[in-house]
């Protein structure tokens, strides 16, 4: 017969939503329990998602820029690689610190740690089964845990696609972080936020590389005008990208993997070092032993919750990939700490207007609130203004000159409803519009707030004036 333990406030999942959740849960002064089926703390976000692949990011930038030298009157070229210690430095000098560093917070905020994989019994029960090498204070696996509130932040894994199983030189994102060596050819199924991401990465270290995307366009849901200018860059990196091309099948030998797709009614066969499919991913809901509980899952796996993140079971809660929103880690972030608010009887909720989203191609893409698009779908008037970074001195001499900055906002009284960036530092930049939306204000809030010179942060501030009417480098 199994132990019973009592807890107060269980988690389960320590990617960016649980261990938050955990973190805020203690400091609202809640005795809290995480319990983690991996020997790794972080989640997807810091071990196989955010965190690797932008460093392999940064590393593909500094490689290209080390042969690209020669243009400011440096000699490096030809700059060569060793990727084995670059994977290596990925893993130690950035995940491993970070994660290391998730599980010093979490001994700091004296949350209880225990690793296993936790499956519910009923909407107040679950037992934890062992799983793994046991890492991290595991003395108590096996047992069954009553608890008062629970939060659910299991994640979500990577979607398989008929002819293109997940094995040898067939791989998923995490995979595709993971290879052993810089592919000759490589060739990326969904030009989606991780596959042009990987894509532009793996072309930076030399890759020739191949994007099969099946809409008739990569990086879908940003506007058009945006996207043409991370195609653009990877054109000029050499990639090829096929759009409503359709992946067919795979086959394999021990030292490449042959890709047939389908586009405009005609099959092509690529043969390549490595195919990596990120075609999107499925929320983690479905071991969970949910279907003893009162929580409620929508037709594609999400948990269905209010905006506090609680579930139709009214001491459980769902946050991050699993719960409703873009499955994103700062959105996980966010749910974690509301969740854990509502739970200690805070007035909480969660916001979804003025979540940012950024796809780190080269250049970054980054956006806010309504485009203008889904501003005229809600029947609100909108008006836009465009201000290009070829006229901004910084991205001049940082030569990432292509792009710009759009503020979309209300005709009537110009607030400000959305922004977009496509350009270099995008990805810092949308936290101003992110502020702009959430704080409801103008473009004239924007325009009379000064920004530094020379910085990229000045197309924001341009752009106001363009909408002002008053623009002054262009
Ligand atoms: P996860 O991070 O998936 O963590 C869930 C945890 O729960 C895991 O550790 C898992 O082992 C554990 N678990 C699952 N089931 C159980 C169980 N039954 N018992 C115990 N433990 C369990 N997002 C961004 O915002 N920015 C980015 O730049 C970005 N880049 C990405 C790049 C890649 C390649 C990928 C794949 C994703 C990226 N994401 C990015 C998305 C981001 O990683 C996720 O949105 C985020 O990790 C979700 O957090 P989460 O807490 O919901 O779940």
């Amino acid at each position: 017969m199994a132990d019973v333990e009592k807890k107060e406030t269980v988690i389960i999942g320590a990617g960016p939503g649980g261990y938050v959740a955990a973190i805020r849960a203690s400091e609202l002064g809640q005795k809290v329990t995480l319990i983690e089926k991996s020997d790794k703390l972080g989640g997807v976000c810091l071990n196989v998602g955010c965190v690797p692949s932008k460093a392999l990011i940064a590393a593909g930038h500094r490689f290209r820029e080390a042969n690209d030298a020669v243009t400011y009157g440096i000699t490096t070229q030809p700059a060569t690689i060793d990727f084995k210690k670059t994977q290596e430095w990925k893993q130690k000098k950035v995940v491993d610190r970070m994660t290391n560093g998730v599980k010093m917070l979490l001994n700091k905020h004296k949350v209880d740690i225990i690793q296993g994989e936790a499956v519910l019994d009923s909407d107040t029960q679950l037992r934890v089964m062992p799983v793994g090498p046991q890492q991290f204070m595991s003395t108590n696996t096996g047992t069954t845990i009553q608890f008062d509130n629970l939060i659910l932040a299991t994640g979500s894994h990577p979607i398989e696609i008929p002819g293109f199983k997940f094995e040898g030189r067939v791989v998923d994102s995490t995979g595709g972080l993971n290879l052993p060596e810089i592919p000759k050819e490589f060739v990326v199924i969904g030009g989606g936020y991780v596959g042009t991401e990987l894509a532009g990465a793996y072309a930076n270290l030399g890759a020739h590389v191949t994007i099969i995307e099946g809409l008739d366009s990569i990086l879908n849901g940003f506007s058009k005008d945006m996207v043409s200018v991370v195609l653009k860059q990877l054109k000029k990196k050499g990639v090829d990208v096929h759009t409503s091309a359709k992946a067919i099948s795979s086959s394999q030998d021990d030292s490449s993997v042959t890709v047939t797709y389908e586009e405009d009614g005609k099959q092509t066969t690529i043969k390549a070092d490595y195919c990596m499919v990120t075609v999107g991913r499925r929320p983690n809901t479905d071991d969970l032993g949910l279907e003893y509980t009162k929580v409620k899952l929508n037709d594609h796996g999400i948990v269905e919750t209010d905006e506090q993140g609680r579930t139709d079971s009214p001491h459980i809660f769902a946050v991050g990939d699993i719960a409703s929103g873009p499955a994103l880690a700062h959105k996980a972030f966010f749910q974690g700490k509301v969740a854990a608010g509502a739970i200690a009887g805070k007035h909480t909720a969660n916001d979804y207007v003025g979540v940012p989203a950024v796809c780190f191609s080269d250049p970054e893409l980054a956006v806010v609130g309504l485009t203008q698009a889904q501003a005229k779908d809600q029947g609100i008037e909108v008006a836009t203004a465009k201000f290009p970074f070829a006229g901004n001195a910084r991205a001049v001499s940082l030569d990432q000159a292509d792009g710009f900055v759009r503020l979309i906002y209300t005709k009537d009284d110009q607030t400000i409803l959305g922004g977009e960036v496509v350009g270099p530092g995008a990805s810092d930049l949308v936290a101003e519009l992110s502020l702009a939306v959430n704080g409801r204000m103008n473009v004239e809030d924007i325009s009379l707030t000064i920004h530094p010179h020379p910085t990229l942060s000045e197309p924001v501030q341009e752009a106001a004036d363009v909408a002002l009417g008053f623009p002054t480098h262009i």
